[in-house]
């Protein structure tokens, strides 16, 4: 199970899952990542692994590769954590908005 003692950990879909699941390479990756895309707590998940550097398995739907590279992509980001979480919230509060029209005068 990924996050365990965190405070989401409880909350991933793979808490019942069985560690080999996730841990595993090539082929058998793409199952992993296909439980974590219904994971509510994937954010979370995927902040937390490229915060500790985590560097096996699959995490927040993203392989130990993938990971890598978005690290090696962005050397600069000091908390993934509270990059993705601004980026979730600025996402949900923009959902559908509609830029306001100017009032014709
Ligand atoms: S995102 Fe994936 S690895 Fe992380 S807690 Fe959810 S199911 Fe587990």
């Amino acid at each position: 199970m990924a996050g365990r003692g965190t405070d989401w950990g409880e909350r991933g879909l793979c808490r019942t899952a069985d560690p080999d699941d996730l841990f595993v390479e090539g082929a058998a990756q793409h199952r992993a990542k296909a439980l974590c895309n219904g994971c509510t707590v994937r954010t979370e998940c995927l902040a937390y692994a490229l915060d500790q550097r985590i560097e096996h398995g699959v995490w927040g739907g993203m392989t130990e590769r993938e990971r890598r590279a978005l690290l090696r992509r962005r050397p600069m980001v000091s908390s993934w954590r509270r990059l993705l979480e601004t980026a979730r919230w600025e996402h949900e509060h923009t959902q559908g908005a509609v830029p306001a029209r100017p009032r014709a005068s």
